[in-house]
């Protein structure tokens, strides 16, 4: 069988971290790093996820700044909003929740994010300067990804990675943050043919496509590793239940190590928003990074280099 990576354990051990670096950011400096979500409508998904990012932030020691607006908010209210946000000196990290009603522009309202601020790492900036070997804000669910594969694996270098899905924001930026580690780098999505075959070239599997147990044990190789994004509500034996991309059972009997749903990538990727607004606090306010400020030493903590290829 299988190791199942704990990514609930590992976000546990990632958000205690980030809270006594707060802390000692707070007796040092008087401030404390500060996040501010924003919610335009009522989708019951979307208000869990604000719902469960803001407590996690006041639970790290953050301050948590939540903007609700109604459904019918118009686009050039939200960029006045986010226009303040920018401005305000208490806030380090701007989070839009998506998807924002159809009558606003997604990519207006993101791009009008303060790029230092874009603690989802979805503003175009950020996107070029990840695609060229920068110091970028990294996308929160890539980053939790890259982050439990080096801790399972160290090195990734000269390994094949498939990753399955191109959305903007799992897996093309999956895909660079792969490729920054030297990975050989494949990307599957919904016109690749013989996709089986192709998985199971795969030491490494990222899988994002938004499909109940798509992925079977017989479309893995032997020994690989796999991380499963996918979020899926299926019903099953009158109960609903939450299910990956991946069909977790006959994976895991072929699999070196993957990653569970519930329990896998979820945890980390709101760890990793922590991680950020963290991050865009001490670039703000000139201090070291956490990577940079003994981040790789944490004891028990996975390795975060810097995300930098050779050509
Ligand atoms: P998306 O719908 O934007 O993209 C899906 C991708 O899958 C597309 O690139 C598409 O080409 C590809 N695809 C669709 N059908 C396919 C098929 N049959 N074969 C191969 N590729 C196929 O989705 P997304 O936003 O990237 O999210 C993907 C999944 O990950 C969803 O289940 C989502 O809920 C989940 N997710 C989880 C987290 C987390 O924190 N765990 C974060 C983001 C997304």
């Amino acid at each position: 069988m299988a190791t199942v990576i704990d990514g609930k354990a590992f976000a546990l051990r990632l958000r205690d971290y980030i809270r006594l670096q707060v802390a000692s950011l707070k007796s040092q400096r008087g401030i404390a790093p500060g996040l501010a979500t924003v919610l335009v409508g009522t989708d019951p998904a979307s208000e869990v996820y604000v719902r469960n990012k803001a407590r996690q932030t006041t639970e790290a020691g953050m301050e948590s700044f939540q903007h609700k607006l109604n459904a019918d908010t118009s686009e050039a209210a939200l960029l006045e909003l986010i226009a303040k946000l920018n401005a305000d000196s208490k806030v380090h990290g701007i989070l839009v929740q998506l998807p924002l009603p159809r009558h606003i522009g997604t990519e207006r309202v993101i791009n009008a994010i303060d790029p230092t601020k874009d603690v989802d790492g979805f503003h175009v900036s950020n996107v070029g300067l990840l695609g060229s070997g920068q110091k970028a804000m990294l996308p929160c669910t890539p980053l939790g990804c890259i982050m439990m594969l080096r801790e399972q694996l160290g090195s990734l270098r000269g390994k094949h990675a498939v990753v399955v899905g191109r959305s903007n924001i799992v897996g093309k930026p999956m895909a660079q943050l792969l490729l920054a580690d030297d990975c050989t780098v494949t990307i599957a999505h919904r016109y690749t043919e013989n996709l089986p075959d192709l998985c199971r070239q795969a030491d490494l599997l990222v899988v994002a496509v938004g499909k109940a147990e798509m992925i079977q044990g017989d479309w893995i190789k032997r020994g690989a590793t796999v991380i499963d994004v996918g979020i899926n509500r299926i019903e099953r034996a009158g109960e609903i239940r939450l299910v990956g991309d991946v069909d977790f059972q006959s994976t895991a009997a072929v699999a070196d190590a993957i990653t569970p749903v519930p329990g896998g990538v979820g945890p980390m990727t709101i760890a990793c928003l922590l991680f950020n607004t963290l991050t865009a606090f001490c670039r703000i306010h000139g201090l070291p990074e956490p990577q940079d400020a003994g981040f790789a030493l944490a004891e028990g903590i996975g390795v975060l280099r810097e995300f930098r290829h050779a050509s």
